[in-house]
């Protein structure tokens, strides 16, 4: 399998999906679709699926464009406000792309039809990848929209967080020095963090991007992941995680990033 990162936008990310055997490819979140296209001719490889993580236009708003240009793109999303959609998938949901096989994770929260999607390659000995949308950022995780505390700890601990540890995290945003900013004023002692977000500065520096993570190391340094440990429950003021989760969300709504 190969990813390869598209940014778009101003902070967003596409990721073409490439299984290098067949040379079939899905593309995530195209919302910039004559890129995709460009993409998927510099890499030779024939796009079917697009895989939409949730309905907000600068995820889905490429859609019908990308699907004018290519029409026997399949669209799949876990809402029907996504644009273009034609297959409306669910939970644990499979379907292969070329030899890779996809597998649909429901993590409702940031919007109620919120879809991650789950990579993987039979016979490799490559990491999984995670495609986590407006769900799950490197060191942080997507606004409550539609959704509470409870959800996001659903999403990010019983579903994402049940993952393989080495599984790569490619997210939505380029948010991780902010996200990171945020989540030393949570744990000003975490060495994780510290670490983190100096390499991230550094990324950034070097118009690098901070994608991707892997599960493991967001437990290690990501508040949301962490609303389990002592250390974020006691600065929240809360006594258990799905409370924590709902007070550093709060936090994190009005927090003013420092300037450094
Ligand atoms: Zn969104």
């Amino acid at each position: 399998m190969k990813v390869e990162i598209l940014p778009a936008l101003a902070d967003n990310y596409m990721y073409l999906v490439i299984d290098s055997e067949t040379k079939e490819a899905a593309i995530v979140d195209p919302v910039e679709p004559q890129k995709v296209v460009d993409a998927a001719k510099k890499h030779g490889v024939t796009l079917t699926t697009i895989l939409t993580t949730h309905h907000h236009w600068d995820h889905a708003g490429g859609n019908k464009k990308l699907v004018k240009l290519l029409p026997d793109l399949k669209v799949c999303g876990g809402d029907d406000r996504i644009t273009a959609l034609s297959q409306r998938v669910t939970h644990k949901h499979t379907f292969q792309v070329g030899c890779l096989k996809v597998k649909c994770l429901f993590t409702p929260c940031h919007t109620s039809g919120h879809v991650c999607y789950y990579v993987t390659e039979e016979n490799s000995n490559e990491p999984p990848a995670v495609f986590t949308g407006d769900t799950l950022f490197v060191g942080g995780c997507g606004k409550f929209f539609e959704g509470s505390g409870e959800e996001m700890y659903r999403a990010l601990i019983d579903i994402l967080g049940t993952l393989p540890p080495e599984t790569r995290v490619y997210c939505g945003h380029e948010y991780t020095i902010n996200n990171l900013k945020f989540a030393l004023t949570v744990e000003p002692d975490n060495e994780a963090i510290k670490q983190k977000l100096a390499w991230a500065k550094e990324r950034y520096d070097l118009g690098e991007p901070t994608i991707p993570s892997t599960i493991g190391e967001e437990f290690t340094y990501n508040p949301f992941m962490r609303v389990r440990e002592t250390s974020v429950q006691k600065h929240a003021g809360q006594k258990d995680a799905v409370n924590t989760m709902d007070a550093i969300r709060r936090e994190k709504d009005g927090f003013k990033v420092p300037k450094d």
